[in-house]
């Protein structure tokens, strides 16, 4: 036998349930009602009251009232329940069969259908719910074919470099030299870099990359950063300050990761800085402990300022290529801290330096 489905098991059992209901109602009806008319008869049936003659009438047109008026209200309630049941089966299916179309279109990668809204609770969170769903898988999607796109445009500039050369040299057009050699190493380097970034945007975003935040005191990571930049900077590059009280107030923070943003945040700081400062500063307030990296570099354009933490995006393509910045750092770095459930901000003028400020929870 073909199976059923939800409609029309709704649609049976509501019928099952009505044809229930009349049977017993017709059946004790049938049983109970000619005794109880028949006793009624023998309490009148007194003194000065005599139905002797006329009661086999009286019960037989009992009877036949009793069947008609019978008859037809199990008509009109049978009638009445087939229609609700009809409408409220209808009302319970329609989202689901709705469901299941959209999802199908999703499956082929239509994303225009969503749920309209139903009146029944239950089934407008799910339409919610189903919907929300829909909207996130949206997006998933669209973040993947602009990651493909992306890609695909960081990688074809170092590849197109390195084949022209190869070709070159193959065809006797130029002789290698030892600048050559250094040059596609140099696009190499680059692919290899972009490569590493985007294995760790990739988990970082993905989110299995793991978080062991414990209460930390951040002041010896600071400390110890700032020396190891300021080993690296060169006599007439910037100088590197922390400023800060050593009992830092404590932080739920992952050392490791912390480690990372900072690193990140004072490479960058420290390419785009040519001379003055780069100051580590330190300030809390209620929730959270606030370190920002404040330089006086080349600054960024209002107009480039909203863009500064997305993926592959660079204030001057050319120039960032040149000093092998790949544009992912800063995407990683607002993960990192948003990992740990802080924030991160940008203020900067261009010629006058950025200062990146991001915050830790307190370990209260
Ligand atoms: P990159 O690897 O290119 O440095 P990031 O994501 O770290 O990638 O930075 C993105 C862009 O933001 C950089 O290319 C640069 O244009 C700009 N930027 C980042 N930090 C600074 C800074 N401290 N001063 C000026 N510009 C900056």
């Amino acid at each position: 036998m073909a199976k059923m489905g939800l409609r029309g098991r709704l649609f049976f059992s509501h019928l099952l349930v009505m044809l229930i209901g009349v049977t017993s109602l017709v059946i004790i009806g049938k049983i109970s009602s000619p005794r109880f008319f028949v006793s009624r008869l023998e309490q009148l049936d007194g003194p000065g009251f005599r139905l002797q003659y006329i009661r086999t009438r009286l019960i037989e047109g009992f009877e036949i009232a009793w069947n008609r008026s019978t008859f037809w209200s199990v008509l009109a309630g049978t009638t009445a329940a087939v229609g609700l049941s009809y409408w409220l089966t209808q009302r319970i299916t329609q989202p689901l069969t709705q469901m299941d179309k959209i999802t199908q279109k999703l499956a082929e990668g239509d994303w225009s259908e969503r749920m309209s809204p139903s009146d029944i609770p239950e089934l407008n969170q799910l339409a919610i719910s189903f919907n929300q769903m829909a909207a996130s898988l949206q997006n998933v999607e669209k973040e993947r074919r602009e990651l493909i796109s992306d890609l695909t445009h960081e990688l074809r500039t170092p590849l197109t470099v390195v084949r022209g050369y190869l070709e070159e040299i193959a065809d006797g057009h130029i002789e290698p030299s030892s600048e050559i050699y250094q040059q596609l190493a140099k696009e190499t380097k680059r692919l290899e870099r972009l490569v590493n970034d985007l294995q760790e945007l990739s988990k970082v975003e993905s989110g299995y990359l793991p978080i062991h935040q414990k209460p930390v005191n951040l002041y010896s990571l600071l400390e110890s950063l700032v020396q190891r930049f300021s080993d690296q900077l060169l006599e007439d590059g910037p100088i590197l300050l922390l400023d800060s009280q050593p009992n830092l107030p404590w932080v739920l923070a992952d050392i490791d990761r912390t480690e990372q943003i900072l690193v990140n945040l004072l490479g960058n700081a420290i390419r785009y800085t040519e001379t003055g400062t780069i100051t580590v500063r330190t300030s809390h307030d209620f929730n959270f402990l606030w370190v920002a990296v404040i330089d006086t570099g080349i600054g960024i354009s209002p107009e480039d300022l909203p863009h500064v933490f997305e993926r592959f995006w660079r204030a001057d393509r050319s120039r960032s290529r040149h000093s092998g910045g790949t544009g992912i750092g800063l995407a990683i770095t607002r993960r990192l801290v948003e990992l740990q459930g802080g924030k991160i901000t940008v203020s900067s003028h261009l010629n006058k330096g950025s200062t990146f400020k991001f915050s830790l929870p307190l370990a209260l």
